[in-house]
C-alpha cells in the first residue's frame, strides 16, 4: 500500500490544490496534515485575528475532506519533527507541499527534505498553488527580479497559466494516525469584533458573488471608500482559500474595464512576492535605502499611539485605523493613506507601521505588508518615491459625502461635508461640542520637514 502526506500550509483548500491531486495519483491513501507549530507565532507572524481566521479555515477544510470520505489530521510541534513522526506512524512514502518562497519557509523545506531523506522519504514541493505566476519564473535580462511593477506585469500578462484542478471525488485516509482537536475561533482571545469568517466554502461563495456581480465596476470603484467596493478576498488569498491561477481562469479581462483592473490587482500580489523571495532582506530592511533619519520612537511616541488609536485629529486617517481595529482589514485607499500620514507626514519609519499592520490583518502577509509598506515610504518599488498623500484632498476626492468618516468615527456623526474632514474649522462652541481630537500635526510644517529630510540624505548619501 503506497501512502502519501499532503502538508497543507497556506493553501487551505480541496479544489485547485496541485500537491493534494499529486498525491492521490500515487496513492493507495493520503494523509492531509496540517502542522500548527510554535515557531511561527514566537517568530511573530501570528496575530488574533489571523489565528482565528486560520481556525475557520481548517473545521471548514476538515467538513470539505471529511464530505470526500478523508478528514484532515492537525498536530502541534516543530513542522519537520512532526512530519517525521507522522510519515513513521503511518509508514508513508512521500510528501507533498507548496512552494513557498519566504526565506522562514526556505529554510524549512531545506530542512524538511534532509530529515525525510533520512527517513528515506521524498519530498515533491509544488509551484503556483499560493501565487499564480512563481517567483523566480519571470525575470528580465539584467536581474534576478523585477524591481518595478509596468514591466513585471507586461511579462506576467503573458504567462499562459496551468488549468485549474478540480476538487478529488474521494480522499482516502489511513485509521492509523491520531489528529489533536482542531483549534476553534472561540478559544483565541483578541480578536477583532467585526473579524471575517474564513474557510474555502465561504470564499467560493465569496468570489462567485464577486465575478458575477461587483468585479465589472471595479475600475471605477475601487477607490470609493464609502462604497467599499473591492472584494475583500485577500484574507482568501492569504490563507490560500482561493486559488489565484482559479480565480484569474474565472476571469475574462475581455469582458471590461472591471476584471482588467481586478486582473492587475492579482498581479501586484504575485510581483510582491517575487521581489521578496529575490530579496529577503526586504521584509526588515530598505530596499532601497533613502539614508532616512527617521524620527526617534521616544519622541514620536505619542504620535505614533495617536495614529494607532485613530486619534489623529484627522478624520479619514482615525476613520481608517478604527476600521483596521474593528475588523482586521482595512481598505487599500486607507491603507495607503494611513501609510502615507505615518511616514511621511509623521516621519515616523515604516516598521513601525507595518508592525503594528501585520499584529492585526487578517489578510498580514510579510510580502505584501512590508513591501507596500516600503512602497509608501519611498524606500521600495515605487518609481515616485516622494510622494505624500494630503489627508484632506484624499478625503475630500476618496469620501466626499462623508460617509466612511462617519461610519467610523462616531464622534463625527452629526457633522456634514466639508466640516467632517476638518471639525477644527467649526466655529468656537460647535467645535467645543465635538468630543475629538484636534490635528496632532500641521500638514504644511509635516511637508517642509519631509522636505529637509530629503535634502539632508541627498547631502549625506
Ligand atoms: P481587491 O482590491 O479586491 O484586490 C484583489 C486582490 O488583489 C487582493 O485581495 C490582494 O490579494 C491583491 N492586491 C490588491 N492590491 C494589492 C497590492 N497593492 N499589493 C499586493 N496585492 C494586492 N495586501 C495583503 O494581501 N496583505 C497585506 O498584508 C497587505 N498589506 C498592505 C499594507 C499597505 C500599507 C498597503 C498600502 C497595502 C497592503 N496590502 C496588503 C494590499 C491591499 O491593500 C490589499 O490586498 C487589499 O486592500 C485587500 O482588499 P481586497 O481583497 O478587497 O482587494
Amino acid at each position: 500500500m503506497t501512502i502519501s502526506i499532503v502538508l497543507f500550509t497556506s493553501d487551505l483548500r480541496v479544489h485547485d490544490h496541485p500537491p493534494l491531486r499529486a498525491a492521490l495519483r500515487g496513492a493507495d491513501a493520503v494523509v492531509p496534515l496540517f502542522v500548527r507549530d510554535p515557531a511561527v507565532d514566537a517568530a511573530g507572524f501570528a496575530a488574533p485575528n489571523r489565528l482565528a481566521f486560520l481556525a475557520d479555515c481548517l473545521s471548514d477544510l476538515d467538513a470539505n475532506l471529511r464530505a470526500r470520505g478523508g478528514r484532515l489530521i492537525v498536530r502541534r510541534g516543530d513542522l519537520v519533527d512532526e512530519v517525521c513522526r507522522v510519515a513513521a506512524e503511518a509508514h508513508a512514502d512521500e510528501v507533498h507541499m507548496a512552494a513557498d518562497h519566504s526565506s522562514h519557509a526556505h529554510r524549512r523545506e531545506g530542512r524538511l527534505r534532509r530529515a525525510l531523506q533520512a527517513q528515506g522519504l521524498r519530498l515533491f514541493v509544488h509551484e503556483t498553488v499560493r501565487t499564480a505566476v512563481a517567483p523566480g519564473s519571470v525575470t528580465p535580462a539584467s536581474s534576478d527580479h523585477f524591481a518595478v511593477f509596468t514591466p513585471y506585469f507586461q511579462r506576467w500578462s503573458q504567462q499562459v497559466l496551468r488549468e485549474p484542478l478540480a476538487a478529488p471525488r474521494a480522499v482516502p485516509v489511513p485509521d492509523a494516525v491520531g489528529s489533536e482537536a482542531l483549534p476553534a475561533r472561540g478559544d483565541i482571545a483578541d480578536v477583532s469584533p467585526g473579524l471575517a469568517e474564513g474557510g474555502e466554502s465561504l470564499g467560493r461563495r465569496q468570489a462567485t458573488d464577486w465575478l458575477r456581480t461587483e468585479v465589472s465596476t471595479y475600475d471605477d470603484r475601487h477607490d470609493d471608500l464609502p462604497g467599499d467596493a473591492t472584494s475583500r478576498l485577500s484574507p482568501h488569498l492569504h490563507f490560500g482559500t482561493l486559488s489565484a491561477v482559479e480565480l484569474l481562469h474565472r476571469l475574462r479581462p475581455e469582458h471590461g474595464p472591471g476584471p482588467a483592473a481586478f486582473v492587475r490587482q492579482l498581479a501586484w500580489r504575485d510581483f510582491h512576492q517575487q521581489v521578496l523571495a529575490a530579496r529577503p532582506s526586504a521584509a526588515f530592511s530598505d530596499y532601497r535605502s533613502r539614508h532616512d533619519a527617521w524620527r526617534g520612537t521616544a519622541e514620536a511616541h505619542d504620535d505614533i499611539e495617536a495614529w494607532k488609536q485613530g486619534r489623529t485629529g484627522y478624520p479619514v486617517i482615525d476613520a481608517a485605523m478604527r476600521q483596521l481595529a474593528h475588523e482586521g482589514w482595512m481598505h487599500n485607499r486607507g491603507r495607503l493613506l494611513t501609510a502615507s500620514f505615518l511616514t511621511k507626514t509623521l516621519y515616523v519609519d515604516w516598521r513601525i507601521g507595518a508592525r503594528h499592520f501585520l499584529s492585526l490583518l487578517v489578510d498580514g502577509d510579510v510580502a505584501n505588508n512590508q513591501l507596500n509598506w516600503q512602497w509608501m515610504a519611498g524606500t521600495g518599488t515605487d518609481t515616485r518615491p516622494n510622494r505624500v498623500l494630503n489627508p484632506l484632498t484624499q478625503a475630500k476626492r476618496h469620501d466626499p459625502d462623508g460617509d466612511y468618516v462617519r461610519r467610523w468615527v462616531p464622534e463625527l456623526e452629526g457633522l456634514r461635508a466639508p466640516a467632517v474632514h476638518e471639525p477644527w474649522k467649526l466655529p468656537g462652541l460647535d467645535r467645543a461640542a465635538i468630543d475629538y481630537p484636534d490635528p496632532i500635526v500641521d500638514l504644511a510644517d509635516a511637508r517642509d520637514r519631509f522636505q529637509r529630510s530629503r535634502e539632508h540624505a541627498r547631502g549625506g548619501a
